[in-house]
């Protein structure tokens, strides 16, 4: 493997709209962005780690702001926070007009992925440097993240049981 690339923690993906990416009233799909959003974090993640990655869990998305076809859009991805095998990818979302030149942060959204093994089994990632104040803020913004996913997780698995009395699968 390349070690210039190998273990690093940031990537970037530029993607121009075009029409197959548009619904009726010629605005992006939320559809086409959630496959774009995730092949960045599939090729940011796998870059880090080395390793094939699936996704284990997309954060709630939200598309307050409509990206429009012909707007060229940049997915900024950054490992934020490593588990033994997990990764929480953060990834920031700009749309820029070519002619006009305006550049909006359209949205933000947090992805889980996780490295596994040529059998499927989860395979151990390498531990994130926290270099700067911001890494160490995004990690700890992570950590707290992950913490209410598992909680949310926890209290969605005991509704389920109250409800139907049986676990779910
Ligand atoms: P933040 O999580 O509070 O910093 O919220 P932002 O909306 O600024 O960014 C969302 C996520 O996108 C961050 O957690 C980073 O993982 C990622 N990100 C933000 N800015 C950049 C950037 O300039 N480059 C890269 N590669 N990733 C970024």
């Amino acid at each position: 493997m390349n070690d210039a690339l190998s273990g690093q923690h940031e990537l970037s993906m530029t993607v121009l709209m075009t029409p197959d990416m548009a619904n009726f009233s010629g605005k992006v799909h939320g559809g086409a962005i959630l496959k774009k959003l995730d092949e960045a974090a599939y090729a940011c993640a796998s870059r880090y780690s080395g390793s094939y990655v699936v996704t284990l869990s997309v954060d709630q998305v939200l598309f307050k702001q409509p990206i429009h076809v012909g707007e060229l859009v940049t997915f900024l991805a950054s490992i934020n926070h490593v588990g033994s095998s997990s990764m929480e990818v953060g990834i920031k979302v700009i749309a820029e007009s070519i002619q006009e030149k305006v550049i909006r942060h359209t949205n933000s959204c947090y992805l889980t992925m996780v490295a596994v093994d040529k059998e499927g089994r989860p395979a151990r990632v390498p531990p994130l440097k926290l270099e700067t104040s911001l890494q160490k803020l995004r990690s700890d913004k992570a950590a707290l993240r992950k913490k209410l996913r598992k909680e949310a997780e926890e209290e969605a698995r005991r509704t389920h049981e109250n409800h139907y009395g049986v676990q779910p699968r």
